[in-house]
């Protein structure tokens, strides 16, 4: 059968398209020159909350130069959110350092802080909490933690644009933000990242690693620099999205919402939690199957997509990475509940344009096999 409802569908509307075509209308078209990259910044780190915003050309790009910003290098051990995608880790084994993952908590499936002083060893450097699927991580924990060891934190807010502890945006909880404006974030410039931060050093250290380290006289370097730069057309297309993120994200809220409703009678069923205090702006809706259930997740899986749903499953953790394990990159100590969210946890379609009538058909082919 075909897919008749995929994962998630980015939404694109006439005013981005208008935004776009403006600027390479205009011949600004690269990351060089032009007005948007600036505005997009501004605007966006104003919108964290954030002093300064510094546009790359993607979410593991923002973390590569933050890694290397903060110092991570041969000899560094970094605490790193088990359950992420693999550029969270990529960005500290490409500046030498190793990787010690830490398991979820059970319940919103974020670096769990209590685990942290168990694991943390003498040559930790940083901490790199995962805002993951759009509920933001412990940061007040993490924080406190860090204070104690003196080590810097970065947040890998890639998938939680918005969210929110307290009031405060994440991005702005720590020396440094990361962002991505994949085609399935919660705001898109087709590929794109962002570090956002309060401290002028780090804004200016990536603003030159971004471009090659360009120094004076020009055609000077004295460090080894990347092209990463977004281009102009990129941050118009972001500047237009970004106009729109409250609504985006009430969109993506109420999805959730009607989702729970929905499924929160089958008992095998484990739900995305909102915590007091936290403002989950749910990146995409993820479930997992308590087992023993009544059907495997592959099989789950396989009865939703002969119904054209399509689904995907969570994060593998970092412990089992096999790149990082083949080259000995990653602490091997077991993470068990990331390892569980691994085997048993999936994302439904989270496109918030799904109607309710579409939403009864996915819970109701759900329900099909858990009932
Ligand atoms: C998407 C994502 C990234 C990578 O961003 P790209 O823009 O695809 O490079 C990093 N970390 C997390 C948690 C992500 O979800």
């Amino acid at each position: 059968m075909v897919t008749k409802y995929p994962v998630y569908t980015p939404d694109v509307t006439r005013e981005d398209v208008a935004a776009a075509t403006a600027v390479v209308a205009s011949g600004h078209i690269s990351g060089s020159s032009g007005p948007s990259i600036e505005e997009f910044e501004s605007t966006f780190a104003r919108y964290c909350g954030c002093e300064y915003g510094v546009a790359v050309n993607s979410g593991t790009a923002a973390l590569h130069l933050a890694a290397i910003i903060v110092g991570v290098q041969p000899g560094s051990d970094v605490l790193v959110s088990a359950l992420t995608n693999i550029a969270t880790a990529n960005a500290i084994v490409q500046c030498g350092g190793r990787v010690i993952p830490v398991d979820s908590d059970p319940e919103t499936w974020n670096l769990d802080a209590h685990l942290l002083h168990s694991v943390a060893t003498p040559k930790t450097v940083a901490v790199v909490p995962v805002h993951i699927y759009g509920h933001p991580a412990d940061m007040p924990s993490i924080r406190a933690f860090a204070r104690t060891k003196s080590l810097t934190v970065i947040e890998d807010a890639a998938e939680a644009h918005g969210a929110r502890i307290s009031g405060r945006r994440v991005g702005g909880m720590s020396h440094v933000g990361c962002f991505s404006f994949y085609s399935n974030k919660v705001i898109t410039t087709g590929e794109g990242g962002m570090l956002t931060t309060n401290d002028a050093d780090i804004a200016d250290r990536a603003r030159s690693l971004r471009n090659l380290a360009f120094g004076y006289p020009r055609f000077l370097h004295r460090e080894i620099g990347f092209n990463y730069r977004m281009s102009n057309v990129a941050a118009a297309i972001g500047l237009s999205q970004l106009r729109r993120i409250d609504r985006t994200i009430s969109a993506k809220r109420a999805l959730a919402a009607r989702y729970t409703i929905r499924l929160s009678g089958i008992p095998y069923l484990q739900l995305p939690v909102e915590l007091d205090g936290y403002h989950n702006i749910y990146w995409m809706y993820c479930v997992v199957l308590r087992q023993p259930a009544p059907t495997s997740r592959g099989r789950l899986i396989a009865h939703l997509s002969s119904r054209g749903i399509e689904t995907r499953t969570m994060f593998c953790p970092l412990n089992l990475q096999p790149a990082l394990l083949a080259r000995g990159l990653v602490s091997t100590e077991s993470c068990p509940v990331a390892e569980n969210l691994w085997a048993n946890g999936l994302y439904l379609p989270s496109t918030p344009s799904l109607t309710d009538s579409d939403l009864d058909y996915i819970c109701d082919t759900i329900r099909e096999v858990l009932c």
